[in-house]
């Protein structure tokens, strides 16, 4: 157990680090990130910051010396950093469950090897072999860079023949997944926290709705009936014991037309779709995580009250004003100075009655 008083190490600086510090700090931990990004958001509420690239083995041990565990608000750092850093020091969650989360095909497979559904896929690695699987995966369908892609970055949807050439050119990638297209009726997700001795607790599942590719609102619960929610809940805790997770994993999900259930994408750190708990629920997922990482006894993740997040995206951060006017508005700003479109600036957790 790595107890209060210790000091926790998160690998990235954006918001999702600075909610785990800020929970972190509430348990009387401290926090030291490590981030290439001057003027981080997490920095602002951390102990210490090292500011280096996530290939910086130097400072990346220095980092190391420092902390008592390491985990993550991203996990696309180089996988000879994480062996650097594992040899030194605990990592939550383990290199295998982010190695696994880090790429679309293994993830996929990863999920169909136990038995749970995606959509249907094909790995492509060249415009030949896009024209191929293309055929067989049929229009419409979606093609995605493997790695490093998030919110509708690196992907595009295929419609007809003619697509594929500028489509594989603009991915520019030689390594990319061609998805069969899901007419979903709705987007879900489940966040489920594992502890050091494999005790799991998961979130209910939400409904998440996106706008251009970026998550917009959260309704939770999702609006969904409890056998689609148990579903639904139970794949999430069987993706996170397979992995041997210690942490919190997101298990992004379509719901089909036909009551379907099928996994779209896995995150192992706190989500945006989780957002809603640091307000609503006994436990929030940032404390929740720290919790995990540090062997501690995971908490309670019931629902207090039923929620609606909206993140705060570019120039909405502007009107924040407004979203205090609502008393049952809870408001969460992340610091960052420049206001860009598609920048996740803040969100609001309004609550509601317990339905
Ligand atoms: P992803 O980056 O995989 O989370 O995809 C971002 C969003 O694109 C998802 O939340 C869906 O709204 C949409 N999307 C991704 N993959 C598919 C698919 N195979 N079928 C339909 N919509 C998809």
């Amino acid at each position: 157990m790595i107890a209060p008083g210790s000091t926790i190490g998160i690998i990235g600086g954006g918001q999702l680090g600075r909610m785990m510090a800020v929970a972190a700090s509430a348990l009387g931990y401290k926090v030291h990130i490590f981030t290439p990004e001057e003027d981080a958001p997490a920095s602002e509420v951390a102990l210490r910051t090292t500011i280096a690239a996530y290939t910086d083995h130097n400072a990346l041990k220095s980092f190391a010396a420092e902390v008592d565990v390491v985990t993550f608000e991203f996990e696309n750092i180089p996988h000879e950093s994480l062996e650097l850093l594992e040899s030194k020091k605990p990592v939550c969650p383990n290199a295998a469950a982010l190695k696994i989360c880090r790429n679309r095909l293994r993830e996929k497979s990863f999920v169909n090897n136990l038995g749970i559904g995606t959509a249907d896929f094909r790995k492509v690695t060249s415009l030949e072999e896009l024209k191929k699987m293309a055929r067989v995966i049929g229009f419409p369908s979606v093609l995605k860079t493997t790695e490093m892609g998030y919110d509708g970055k690196g992907q595009v949807t295929l419609r007809s023949e003619s697509e594929l050439d500028p489509s594989w050119g603009k991915l520019r990638t030689n390594e990319a997944i061609l998805e069969a297209f899901v007419d979903f009726r709705m987007e879900i997700s489940v966040i489920v926290a594992r502890s050091a001795n494999g005790e799991t607790s998961a979130y209910v599942p939400v409904q998440n709705i996106h706008k251009n590719h970026i998550l917009d609102v959260t309704i939770a619960p999702a609006p969904i009936d409890k056998v689609l929610a148990d579903k639904a809940e139970a794949m999430a805790i069987k993706i996170a014991e397979a992995m041997g997770l210690q942490g919190l994993l997101a298990v992004e999900m379509f719901v089909t037309q036909d009551d379907k259930v099928l996994v779209n994408e896995l995150a192992p750190r706190p989500h945006n779709s989780g957002h809603w708990t640091m307000d609503a629920c006994v436990t929030g997922q940032f404390e929740q995580i720290i919790r995990a990482v540090c062997g501690l006894p995971l908490g309670n993740p019931e629902r207090l009250c039923d929620a609606e997040m909206k993140n705060l995206i570019g120039d909405d951060a502007l009107e924040w004003e407004k979203y205090m006017q609502d008393a049952n508005a809870k408001l969460h700003l992340y610091g960052k100075k420049d206001i860009r479109p598609g920048r996740k600036m803040g969100h609001v957790n309004v609550l509601k009655p317990k339905t």
